[in-house]
């Protein structure tokens, strides 16, 4: 499906988006990946929306991809018999290692390590910081807090305990176990939650076996501090506002939304902002205008997706929130303004064949009338080049590989279209000039740029470029003439 807007969007899947209709129509609203977030919901539910998505998928032809997010070292309440309280500021709560479900007295925490580290006067924070706790009295298997900042506590909520330091692994039991069930179910990303060193990053890899991508979520201290070395070891990023505004002073978020943006984008790498986007639109059908104003800012900053949590998951607007997303794109993508920062934010260039193919191709689209960049990529990182030019003209990447298609999914302006296998490179150019007119971004009298590796299906080979005129001959050409 063409879509006028570079951006991507990502929308979180839940209760409020449960069945083909929602989960087709968001798509249809703009989602372009859906994420589906391990902390909550069991592997049955998570199947049953795998394999919805893959049906509106087939249903409208059009490539989606599926990120799943694990749930990493993240400490979360268990359950409450009424499934929420109401916290009230003053009041004692007590967090336990007990089993029975929750009440407005007490909620188990099922982290033993947690009580061995808290002390007297530490703070608990829960629902990424809008709930805070302080600890009065503790043992080994119970804390005893006062309210301080009070509010509803649900089913599952996080708590942060950012002043003190946790001996938790990277990946839990839970985790491999999740890990394992997607990647067999076919998803296209992984998501790491509170990656502190690049060795968290290899451990996914290795047990990924290549089933899936793997992108790092950036929300502690330690992963600032060693950021170039994750993102070398990762496919992608998600800077993950949430809890990294709780583990960081809050004011400390947008400088380092800035810096990790920009850092992706120089190593062509896709990077999620995500948290908060549209939080008011969870109750309610109109952003406020700081909230337009911040998916606005990750758009001019040059992020490559944006993400829905609880909006698109559990509110009342799913899929206004992805309207709202879609239109804010549309508006800062035909500002000049933003096609200025993009191009003056454009890093120097690498020094391989395949960095001066694209930026050869970008420059020749833009100074002459081509109407679209289309590059063959097998495994993707030809087409993540192109994004990173960031060109002024559509994408559209080209793979006979399902899976690359699907994982484009989330970088910025790539239309990916599937191929049958492709010889020479007269058939690319006939697939390539086919797919734009299809596309509906060019009609017979315009002209494509065509992006290739030959010899054919030998990774990282891109060497030729092609000014294609988009002539019925090569339209209406048999396969194999
Ligand atoms: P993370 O730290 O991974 O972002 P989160 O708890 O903040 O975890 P989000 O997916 O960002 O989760 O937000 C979605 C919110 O919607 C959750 O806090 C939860 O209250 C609610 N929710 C309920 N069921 C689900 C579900 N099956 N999938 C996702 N969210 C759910
Ligand atoms: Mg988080
Ligand atoms: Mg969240």
């Amino acid at each position: 499906m063409k879509r006028h807007r570079n951006v991507k969007i990502v929308a979180t899947l839940g209760p409020a988006s449960n069945d083909y209709e929602m989960i087709r129509a968001l798509h249809e609203a703009g989602a372009d990946v859906f994420r589906l977030n391990m902390s909550h919901g069991d592997h049955a539910e998570i199947k049953v929306r795998h394999d919805i998505i893959r049906q509106v998928e087939k249903d409208l032809n059009s490539p989606i991809g599926i990120l799943a997010d694990l749930q990493g070292p993240k400490l979360r309440v268990g359950t409450f018999a009424n499934g929420e309280e109401e916290l009230v500021e003053g009041a004692s709560f007590r967090l336990d290692l007990h089993d029975g479900e929750g009440d407005v007295n007490r909620v188990k925490l099922p982290h033993k390590e947690i009580f061995d580290a808290l002390r007297p006067g530490a703070r608990l924070l829960v629902n990424d910081g809008k709930i805070a706790l302080r600890v009065k009295d503790c043992g080994a298997d119970f804390a005893d807090c006062e309210v301080i900042v009070g509010g509803t506590i649900s089913n599952r909520k996080g708590v942060n305990v950012p002043d003190v330091t946790l001996p938790l692994a990277a990946l839990s039991e839970k985790d491999r176990k999740d890990l394992e069930f997607v990647c067999e179910l076919g998803v296209d990303w992984l998501a790491l939650s509170f990656v502190q060193r690049p060795e968290d990053v290899a451990e996914a890899r290795a047990l990924a076996k290549g089933r899936a991508a793997i992108l790092s979520k950036i929300e502690k201290p330690n992963a600032i501090k060693s950021f170039d070395a994750i993102l070398e070891a990762s496919d992608g990023v998600m800077v993950a506002r949430g809890d990294l505004g709780v583990e960081l002073p809050v004011q400390n978020v947008p400088p380092i939304q800035k810096q990790l943006v920009r850092k992706c984008r120089a190593a062509a790498k896709p990077v999620i902002v995500a948290t908060q986007m549209l939080e008011s639109m969870i109750d309610s059908p109109m952003p406020t205008r700081a909230e337009v104003s911040d998916v606005a800012t990750a758009i001019y900053e040059g992020a490559d997706a944006i993400m829905l949590s609880a909006e698109s998951a559990a509110g009342s607007y799913p899929i206004e929130a992805v309207s709202t997303m879609n239109n804010v794109a549309g508006e800062v993508e035909s500002d000049p303004t933003y096609t200025d920062i993009m191009a003056a934010s454009r890093n120097a260039e690498g020094k391989t064949v395949a960095d001066g193919i694209v930026s050869a191709a970008r420059e020749i689209a833009e100074t002459t009338d081509i109407k679209a960049i289309c590059c063959f990529s097998q495994s993707g990182t030809t087409a993540l080049l192109v994004s990173r030019e960031r060109p002024r003209v559509p994408i559209i990447a080209m793979t006979s590989v399902e899976g690359t298609a699907r994982r484009l999914c989330l970088s910025w302006g790539t239309n990916c279209v599937i191929t049958g296998e492709v010889n020479r490179f007269k058939d690319a150019v006939i697939a390539a000039v086919r797919a734009a007119i299809a596309e509906g971004l060019a009609t017979n009298k315009d002209m494509v740029v065509v992006t290739a590796g030959v010899p054919f299906n030998t990774a990282g080979t891109t060497n030729i470029l092609r000014v294609a005129p988009c002539e019925e001959r090569l339209i209406f050409a048999s396969d194999h003439d």
